[in-house]
């Protein structure tokens, strides 16, 4: 079978022949790129990639390497410090409005110049290379291949870069710059002339919706870090269309003035379109379209979420004993069923067998709702069997990635003391 997944892709380009707006013409050579050009890219977090149309076509990253540089400056300062920088408040503001928070002088996020600047100053580096190159090595990590700035659109930007240079001066006025402004906007400006495809952004996306973990199993980014990224991508990616944006596409985004646009649906899909004419507000006008398209044809809005799964645990008579039968990933709704099956049990000695042969992750808050239920049917007098053998109680995952035992979770209660009945649970 030839996947439906590619004709899909090509349909969707097809639905937006018809393109209006102008090219970004502030930074001279931005202006020289093919308008015409059109690509996207869908990357699975298992790592399939599907793409279409100009996927292998290079172009600079531009404001799309905001929220990476930004996880970057807390994943090296720590949160606290970036936040008494930078703000997460959407500005209704243009991307490179001279706007700062009157108290504070902090800019209201790292989504519009101002905010990626300060962000920018804040990752570990001597100075406008050093930092550009660690920047670097970040990317390629996401995009999963060696990554290069173009240095043609580096020097066009540079040359023409005094709005940002004003802007970093004034950061450095109000305190929230330390360092050279010229040093900051010269490695901000490599940044963005990072060179990408539509596959590569998809690419990084993908990590972003996996929590910061590449197909591969590269934890990139700790899992705090990547939802604070997220959730600034979801109120401030889009800038003064932010909010039309999360209404219509509703899904974590960010453009970039070449014409490249990346949407996250956190758990599924990472997304890149690129499409070099833009909107007035500074985003890819084919690129928003496409997105509305897709958040249409593919329900991806992320305030209509999908339900979890009703079947998640059954159960069964086995031998005199009352088998709960679990499948499938578990979060805190699915593990409230599991506890709903459990409640059933009236109290007694009669055995129970716990079977998670069909459950491959859950997360922290399920882990320890199923320990706790565990221990009360042990308590209740039960003799409780647990089929575990993914590891999914003693090695689930915590919020922050690292991983922590059964026993020092719930007090004392060790799954691994009960024997694993697989067999005798099948025979
Ligand atoms: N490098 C561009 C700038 O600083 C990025 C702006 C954008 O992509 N919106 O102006």
């Amino acid at each position: 079978m030839r996947t439906p997944m590619i004709d899909y892709l090509h349909l969707l380009l097809g639905s937006v022949a018809e393109d209006a707006g102008e090219v970004a013409s502030y930074i001279p050579e931005l202006e020289l790129a093919d308008p015409d050009r059109l690509g996207i890219a869908v990357a699975t977090l298992d790592g399939e990639m599907y793409a279409a149309g100009d996927a292998d076509v290079e172009f600079t990253i531009q404001s799309i390497s905001k929220p990476f540089t930004y996880a970057l400056a807390i994943a090296d300062q720590g949160l606290d410090a970036v936040l008494e920088r930078i703000d997460v408040e959407p500005s209704g503001d243009a991307f490179n409005e001279i706007s700062l928070d009157r108290g504070t002088g902090r800019p209201r996020n790292p989504m519009i110049n101002a905010g990626a600047i300060a962000a920018h100053a804040l990752v570990r580096g001597d100075d406008a290379e050093a930092r550009a190159e660690r920047i670097l090595d970040l990317y390629s990590r996401l995009a999963g291949r060696r990554l290069s700035i173009a240095e043609d659109v580096f020097e066009s930007e540079l040359s023409t870069a005094d709005r940002n240079m004003a802007l970093a001066y004034m950061l450095r006025t109000v305190g929230k710059l330390r360092g050279d402004p010229a040093d900051v906007v010269r490695g901000y400006t490599r940044q963005c002339s990072v060179s990408v495809t539509v596959r590569d952004l998809a690419r990084m996306s993908a990590v972003l919706a996996a929590g910061g973990r590449t197909p591969e199993g590269d934890q990139v980014f700790d899992p705090a870090v990547n939802r604070q990224v997220l959730s600034v991508m979801a109120t401030c990616g889009m800038y003064n269309s932010a909010g039309d944006w999360l209404t219509s596409v509703g899904i974590p985004a960010k453009s970039g003035v070449a014409g490249g646009l990346v949407g996250v649906l956190p758990g599924q899909v990472g997304i890149a379109v690129f499409s070099p004419r833009l909107d007035p507000h500074g985003n890819s006008t084919r690129g928003v379209r496409l997105f509305e398209r897709m958040n249409h044809d593919l329900g991806l809005h992320l305030m209509a979420p999908a339900e979890s799964a009703r079947s998640v645990s059954r159960r069964l008579e086995r031998d005199g004993a009352a088998v709960h039968e679990i499948a499938g990933d578990l979060h805190f709704t699915e593990a409230e069923r599991v506890l709903r099956g459990f409640a059933l049990e009236p109290v007694g000695d009669a055995p129970v067998v716990v079977d998670l042969d069909r459950v491959h992750r859950a997360n922290d808050i399920a882990r320890r709702m199923l320990l706790e239920g565990i221990r009360r049917l042990h308590e209740d007098g039960h003799d409780v069997r647990i089929v575990d053998p993914w590891g999914v109680l003693g090695s689930a995952e915590t919020g922050s990635g690292e991983l922590v035992r059964g026993e020092q979770a719930h007090g004392g209660y060790v799954p691994a003391s009960f024997p694993d009945v697989a067999s005798a649970a099948r025979a």
